[in-house]
């Protein structure tokens, strides 16, 4: 989704060619867009993402993402760049970098980080994505699949953008680099944090982190991983650029382990459930107090702007969004769109709660779709309902889909309505102890070895006396 404001501006600015110096290789190389297109674009990107997930409210942690952004990029190829370092209020462990210098960090990822030096190697790799113009390469040759995918522009934007979602993160496709041009930002990311004073034998311990991530079971798409393809043996380069360093180089280099640790303390950890969980296939939303119960077997995404959920056959989808104005105007606006034919539409009541439905056949590339919208009014708030299936997924998910609908009502359970986020929390280690001990000794709502990793440790690494360390507590339940 986050693709969404780029592709549209793309189209726009098909035909605009030329030829640019790359700042980082200094070679020329065609580019289809200008300087001024690609700040234009990065900022309708970014400006998205802030609106749909918005920045995190810890002040202290934006501030250091901000003032290692700066420093850095200050330094750059390209200091001139209107750069902006954002902290986002998102779980994904990820960080990543639209054209014109436009960076996002997830708290996600910082709550998996364990010192401002492996923070600066991140950052650092973003900015040398930016400088070297990777996103702008790999948009121009996105271009050309554009022009066929506007062209044969099926459905409604509603139905493409979720497409692939529950796939392999495919909606961040747009954005994904290339491994020669991860090797590059890997190497970018070394030098410029070593410019900085950083100590770059740091740089390896991020790499082993979110490669451990991957193989994580039950996480979800690792975000970094599906955009930033892993070069290979990105652990051994970082660690052969270390060791060919002169004698010396890092004697006085900075880690900031504490300081950083303490931006994290109390950060919430793992996904937000005042912003809408799943129990099962029970979707709860305390914030905004309904539930719904999506059909049995299928798989469901919770996401800012949309709760998404979709059959094992691929046949069927069914979206929860906010909608416009009333029920009525909701589901007119959604089945207005080119393409959508209204069958049958009608009122009715939903657990009590005033709604309007509307059946409709929608013309799509590969036949015609069956669909169901419905527009619910609850708490001077319209949701509405969407089930899209292909003409067979009708005929087995109709009623799934009707059911799934026909199953939002008021949460009013005192539990749900009141849970609260995990948190990390810091623990100043009283003696010396392995990792293993620790998580015995301290605790935490998550498994061991996810306390592991986010503190960069196995269950066998013994830390000193005084060390800090993460555990996690609180949050649902599993
Ligand atoms: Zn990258």
């Amino acid at each position: 989704m986050r693709t969404t404001a780029i592709m549209m501006t793309t189209a726009l600015t098909i035909g605009v060619v030329g030829c640019a110096t790359n700042p980082v290789t200094g070679r020329r190389e065609l580019s289809l867009i200008s300087e001024s297109q690609e700040i234009q674009m990065g900022r309708e990107a970014s400006q998205g993402d802030l609106k749909r997930v918005g920045e995190t409210n810890r002040v202290d942690a934006q501030a250091m993402v901000r003032r290692i952004g700066q420093q850095i990029s200050s330094k750059s190829e390209r200091p001139n760049l209107p750069w902006e370092f954002h902290l986002l209020d998102d779980a994904a462990v990820n960080a990543f970098a639209y054209p014109g210098g436009f960076i996002f960090v997830t708290r996600g990822l910082l709550t998996h980080l364990n010192s401002e030096a492996e923070l600066a190697e991140v950052i650092g790799h973003e900015i040398g994505h930016v400088t070297a113009k990777h996103t702008v390469a790999s948009m121009s040759k996105q271009q050309v699949a554009q022009i066929g995918l506007a062209a044969g522009s099926v459905l409604s934007p509603q139905v493409a953008k979720y497409g692939d979602l529950l796939g392999t993160g495919a909606s961040l496709l747009f954005l994904k680099f290339g491994r020669d041009d991860e090797t590059q930002a890997d190497a970018l990311g070394f030098r410029y944090s070593l410019a900085q004073g950083y100590d770059v034998r740091e740089a390896p311990k991020v790499f082993k982190t979110l490669s451990r991530l991957a193989g994580e079971s039950g996480a979800r798409i690792p975000e970094w991983q599906s955009t930033h393809p892993d070069p290979g043996n990105r652990v051994q380069v970082a660690e052969k650029k270390v060791a060919a360093l002169p004698p010396g180089s890092l004697t006085n280099a900075k880690v900031n382990r504490e300081a950083f640790l303490k931006t994290v303390d109390g950060m919430v950890f793992g996904e937000n459930p005042r912003l809408g969980y799943f129990k099962g296939t029970r979707f709860l939303h305390p914030d905004l107090r309904f539930q719904l119960d999506f059909p049995n077997g299928w798989k469901s995404v919770n996401m800012p702007e949309a709760v998404v959920s979709q059959s094992s056959d691929n046949a069927a989808q069914l979206q929860l969004i906010p909608g416009q104005g009333t029920p009525t105007q909701a589901v007119q606006q959604f089945v207005g769109q080119q393409g959508i034919t209204v069958r049958q539409s009608g009122q009715t009541t939903i657990n009590g709660l005033p709604a309007v439905f509307a059946q409709f056949d929608a013309q799509a590339q590969d036949g015609t779709l069956k669909g169901i919208a419905a527009g619910v009014q609850y708490q001077n708030t319209t949701y509405l309902l969407v089930g899209i299936m292909s003409a067979v997924g009708a005929v087995q998910h109709t009623n799934a889909i009707d059911n799934a609908i026909r199953s939002f009502r008021a949460l009013t359970d005192a539990a749900s309505l009141n849970v609260q986020p995990a948190v990390v929390q810091l623990v100043t280690l009283p003696e010396t102890m392995t990792a293993q001990t620790f998580v015995q000794r301290y605790p935490s709502s998550v498994p061991a070895a996810q306390i592991y990793v986010i503190n960069g440790a196995e269950a066998t690494t013994s830390f000193p006396r005084g060390a800090i360390l993460k555990r996690v507590i609180g949050g649902v339940s599993p």
